[in-house]
């Protein structure tokens, strides 16, 4: 089949307002931290984008304080209606600066402009615009009359969604009448910095925001410190144990959400094509960087060859490469570190016997990069089909009854998401309620809304985010 190429079509880095420096935000005001500024690089080209001041542990005091401060004084007193003013003129603010926000996103973090343009940015909105309407309405949420929030959050987040994840847990959380330290990952901490600029000019008391960039030392100092009443943790199992083991004991409230293996089973009387599309966009929408990816596949044998002929069909036409080219399906990777560990989990897959394959792309030469990668005869045991890669990489597993699918399914650590695709109704109820995952989808893969719960089981974590069940994380319920 002959096609067209692609012209290249760049979205232009100027309109991300790059500033050479960035500041942390405390008590509604921009400072320089006590720790060393760092450079947040571009992981496209390896190119240092800005300054970023980090915080030390005078920061975290003082961000803390300021936090308890709004939450004693300004912030209780204000009736909920207001409160969900102040989230309503976030969202329109975060709607408005979207563009930027977005080619910012993309250039921080490497993910394709197209899905910080059409993903990231917009559900961010959407979750300011949902958790304002829950402001005034907390008496109607089902958690008892006038339920009282907790207090001070600390929210520690990962780099995959750095602008979402902020918003996932700051709405909620100012929604229900809490104040917070957010500490964004040390790797994309400017569209939170931005965030901040936008919470200023809200006009938020001060206190009520707090924004930390700093590693994870600072993320250790917000998780220990005395003043804070409750913390929200998303990124990986290792750090959620370390939390959880901190945590424990000292009255603090927790909700974490980890990592996750999810199974995408397919049916032989799935509709396959649009299967297919399913299982891409399932595993390598943000490079496979999501903890709900799709990143094993279990086909139902009969199909498995069909499946993975039009799969990797469908693989030959993503386009890898710049990620502000408004074509670009797959981006670049975040971290060298993370490289490090998908490489290395992925040549673990090839020493255990399983069969990879990538299709033809010219990977840039500069920046992190990896090939949308699918291997096939994966053993249930292996590390790629038990570990979570983060990263454009498939397990193909194959079963051939929906017992045998719900158990390999469920055979995982984890328990955060999983997709089922058939065309029976019956079939699609029946297998969701034996999986044991937080999140199921059915003919569908990575769908995000505000109104909808997401959190895990397991080594996935607890508690749940989004919808009328993330309120309950921020009440004293
Ligand atoms: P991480 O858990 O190391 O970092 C996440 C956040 O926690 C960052 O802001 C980090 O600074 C902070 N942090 C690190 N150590 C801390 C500590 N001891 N106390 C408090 N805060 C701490 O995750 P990562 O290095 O960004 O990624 C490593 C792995 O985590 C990935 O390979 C992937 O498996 C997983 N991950 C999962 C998610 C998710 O959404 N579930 C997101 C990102 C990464």
């Amino acid at each position: 089949m002959s096609t067209f190429p692609y012209a290249p079509a760049p979205e232009s880095r100027d309109i991300a307002r790059l500033k050479p420096s960035y500041q942390l935000f405390v008590d509604g005001k921009f400072r320089d931290g006590a720790g060393d500024a760092v450079k947040s690089i571009n992981p496209a080209d390896e190119e240092p984008l800005a300054e970023v001041a980090e915080a030390g542990q005078r920061d975290v005091d003082d961000a803390v304080r300021a936090a308890r401060k709004a939450f004693d004084g300004p912030w209780s007193a204000m009736s909920g209606a207001e409160r969900g003013k102040y989230l309503f003129r976030i969202a329109r603010a975060i709607q408005e600066r979207g563009r930027e926000l977005a080619v910012l996103e993309s250039l921080d973090n490497g993910k394709p402009i197209r899905e910080s343009r059409d993903v990231d940015i917009p559900n961010a909105a959407a979750h300011f615009f949902y958790y304002a309407g829950w402001a005034d309405k907390l008496d109607y949420a089902g958690y008892g009359p006038s339920p009282r929030p907790i207090g001070v959050a600390g929210q520690i987040i990962p780099w995959n969604f750095p602008l979402l994840m902020a918003a996932w847990k700051i709405a909620p959380a100012l929604a229900a009448g809490n104040t917070v330290v957010l500490k964004p990952a040390e790797t994309t901490p400017l569209s939170a910095l931005v965030l901040a600029e936008i919470i200023a000019e809200a006009d938020l008391p001060p206190g009520v925001v707090n924004i930390l960039a700093g590693g994870p030392s600072i993320g250790q100092a917000i998780v220990e410190h005395p003043g804070v009443d409750k913390i929200a943790f998303t990124g990986s199992t290792d750090v959620g144990k370390i939390i959880q083991r901190t945590t424990a004991g000292s009255g603090k409230r927790l909700t974490l959400e980890l990592g996750g293996k999810a199974a995408n089973i397919v049916f032989d009387d799935a509709p396959l094509d649009q299967a297919v599309e399913g299982i891409v966009n399932g595993i390598f929408f943000n490079q496979g960087q999501v903890c709900c990816a799709g990143s094993r596949l279990l086909v139902q044998e009969s199909i498995e060859d069909e499946v993975i002929e039009a799969l990797q069909r469908r693989l030959a036409t993503l386009r890898v490469g710049h990620p502000l080219d408004k074509n670009t399906d797959v981006g670049a990777i975040n971290s060298a570190a993370q490289l490090a560990r998908i490489r290395e989990l992925t040549d673990a897959g090839e020493r255990e016997g399983a069969t990879r394959w990538s299709p033809a792309c010219r990977l840039p030469e500069r920046g992190f990069w990896f090939a949308p990668t699918v291997f096939t005869g994966v053993s249930q045991a292996s590390r790629i089909a038990q570990e979570e890669i983060f990263g454009p990489v498939l397990s193909v597993l194959s079963f051939r009854t929906p017992d045998e699918a719900i158990a390999k399914a469920n055979n995982t650590p984890y328990g955060l998401s999983a997709g089922v695709w058939t065309e029976k109704g019956s079939r699609i109820l029946s297998v969701a309620n034996r999986l044991r995952a937080g999140v199921v989808w059915a003919n569908t893969f990575n769908r995000f809304d505000p109104t909808s719960p997401f959190g895990g089981y397991q080594e996935s974590g607890f508690g749940r985010e989004g919808g009328r069940h993330g309120l309950a994380a921020y009440l004293d319920v």
